[in-house]
């Protein structure tokens, strides 16, 4: 956990994060094909963890945004703002989502 007062922990902490997702989201998804299926079972369970694979990835694209957006606010002097209202976003937040974009509140308005 990355103190939120001192950037430079902060930014290796998301650099870290940042090089953890680019390895994730480049190791290749076993397509269909590369394997022999047993039964309809076995191939319907590799189909749903496939699928399941997928939606984890894009979480993860998703993620990646934001933790390259978090390092260009740091570059910018602007990290730790709320982007939607301007305030401080409270320490214990940034220390739990060290990339969180807004505060509690416009974090929580969004949804
Ligand atoms: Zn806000």
């Amino acid at each position: 956990m990355p103190d939120p007062r001192d950037p430079a922990a902060v930014r290796v902490a998301l650099q870290v994060e940042a090089v953890r997702l680019r390895t994730e989201i480049g190791e290749p998804i076993e397509g269909p094909g590369q394997m022999t299926y047993g039964s309809q079972a076995a191939a319907a369970t590799h189909v749903f963890e496939q699928q399941r694979d997928l939606a984890l990835r894009d979480r993860e694209r998703a993620q990646l945004r934001q933790v390259e957006e978090a390092l260009e606010r740091l570059d910018a002097g602007t990290y730790g703002t709320c982007r939607s209202c301007g305030q401080q976003i409270a320490p214990e937040r940034l220390a739990a989502i060290p990339w969180a974009a807004a505060c509690i509140d416009c974090a929580r308005a969004a949804r």
